[in-house]
């Protein structure tokens, strides 16, 4: 299995889609789904503490608060997906596996495996 291109040796490759056959689409973990949304909600409340800090008396009480609660549901949904990995990688893996067309980004050259 090679995951770089083999003109130019750039990991920079990307699977392509295959016509005809059904794509194979990896798990993604429901915690994952969970944690992305989580970790973009936290980094939002805590930039803007950061520019109430700045700008004005500080954060809100109200504010902080959800920081707080943001940051434990993170907490929460970084553990689920850390359990949630190793079947993830399996699952990345297999998608991995299944493809058999790929391009490069860099020199785009197009080649099957
Ligand atoms: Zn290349």
């Amino acid at each position: 299995m090679q995951y770089r291109c083999p003109k130019c040796q750039s990991p920079k490759i990307m699977p392509v889609a295959q016509a005809g056959s059904p794509a194979v689409r990896p798990v993604v973990p429901k915690s994952l789904v969970f944690l992305i949304p989580a970790v973009f909600i936290l980094l939002l409340l805590v930039l803007i503490s950061i520019a109430m800090w700045i700008f004005g008396d500080g954060a809100g009480s109200t504010l902080q608060v959800a920081t707080v609660v943001a940051f434990i549901i993170c907490v929460i949904a970084g553990f689920l997906f850390y359990r949630d990995l190793p079947d993830f990688k399996i699952s990345m893996q297999g998608f991995m596996q299944s493809q058999k067309k790929w391009k490069c980004r860099e020199c785009n050259h197009e080649w099957e495996i």
